[in-house]
């Protein structure tokens, strides 16, 4: 591995002054900025460790729930009022890596983590994720992990967060740290396409730090489920997850909320099928319906085809769950 300097500032203005600089990466938990160094993915000069920052909090707000980007993914997949009213924010978290890694891993880095892709990992190989222009190893390649939404003849990894899904699910926002002060930024808007350009993940700037999220108040508690479908029952990403919430009244959907994992450079929102949900009763050939709705624009590239089948079983399987009708 490289040599690198590490620092560790004790305010945000100090982590503010110094991670413009190019070569500077921030570190918080360490649990993928660390592998992608062990494999020469990544090789900074310079590592500003964020974690003296007072960014641990989760706490109740009159619009919802603030969460720091330094609360640790076990802290808020068992913290009460989580589990209480965002219980699917806590199902996706628990589905996600082990107990130890969750540990260790913050909000903050759960967004900003890079793809799982083969290619991007092997630096013996194409990928213009990891060395733009190389070329992309996984278009005609090994691509049983990878996107069928909203890919590029560039690009069709995958962003592999769970808590991300239901964070875009839940229409949280992102609040971020700048030289010129905090900004706000829809959920649904941070992850981003890979279109001519997949060297970049998210629409954070080099000179930017995620502060927290906020989840807004809902009516979603009593009726969401994370279903993941993958490998093996633990330890393993998502081939296809599906977050689904929705709010019920006299067995009629007033409103839906669906995001998938495991299908896109992005979590990808279901709008078109929430829509069709609204005002449905509550039952499986709605279910159904707003599945094959979800599926338009859906494409395969070869060995991920089968998710073609999955991520609509899967949407139909979560909504059941989320309705109480499994
Ligand atoms: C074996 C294994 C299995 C896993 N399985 C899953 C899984 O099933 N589901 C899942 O969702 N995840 C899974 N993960 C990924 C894990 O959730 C992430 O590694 C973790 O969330 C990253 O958080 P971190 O704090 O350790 O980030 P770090 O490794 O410290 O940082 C990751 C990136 O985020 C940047 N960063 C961190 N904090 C900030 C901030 N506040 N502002 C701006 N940039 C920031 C860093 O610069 C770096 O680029 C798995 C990881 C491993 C190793």
């Amino acid at each position: 591995m490289k040599q690198f300097q590490y620092i560790c500032p004790t305010t945000q203005q100090g982590v503010l002054d110094v991670i413009n600089k190019p070569g500077t990466k921030i570190i918080a938990g360490g649990t993928n900025l660390v592998d992608l160094m062990k494999r020469g993915v990544t090789a900074p000069d310079k590592l500003v460790d964020i974690n003296h920052l007072p960014l641990k909090s989760i706490i109740s707000t009159p619009k919802g729930l603030y969460i720091g980007a330094l609360a640790l993914n076990s802290a808020v997949a068992e913290h009460e009022l989580v589990a209480r009213q965002y219980p699917l924010l806590a199902m996706a978290l628990k589905a996600g890596a082990s107990p130890q890694l969750r540990n260790m891993a913050t909000v903050g880095g759960n967004m900003m983590q890079r793809t799982r892709c083969g290619y991007f990992y092997d630096t013996t190989m194409p990928c213009n994720k990891r060395a733009p222009g190389s070329g992309c190893g996984a278009y005609e390649g090994v691509n049983r992990m990878h996107a069928i939404f909203g890919g590029s003849s560039q690009c069709i990894a995958v962003h592999p967060s769970d808590m991300c899904v239901a964070l875009a699910a839940l229409n949280a926002v992102v609040i971020i740290a700048g030289k010129k002060g905090e900004r706000r930024l829809p959920f649904t808007d941070f992850h981003r396409l890979p279109g001519e350009h997949p060297e970049m993940d998210n629409h954070l700037a080099a000179n930017e730090l995620i502060v927290g999220v906020e989840i807004p108040n809902n009516h979603f508690a009593a009726n969401s489920y994370y279903l993941k479908v993958r490998d093996r029952q633990s330890y393993a990403f998502a081939l296809v997850s599906v977050a689904a919430a929705l709010d019920i009244e006299n067995g009629i959907i007033r409103h839906a909320r669906l995001a998938m994992g495991g299908v896109a450079h992005k979590p990808w929102r279901l709008f078109d099928a929430e829509q069709a949900l609204a005002g449905k009763p509550v039952s499986e050939d709605s279910f159904k319906q707003a599945a094959q709705l979800a599926m338009q624009g859906a494409k395969g590239y070869g060995q991920n085809a089968f998710k073609l089948k999955l991520a609509p079983a899967t949407i139909a399987e979560a909504l059941k769950h989320a309705a109480g009708l499994a």
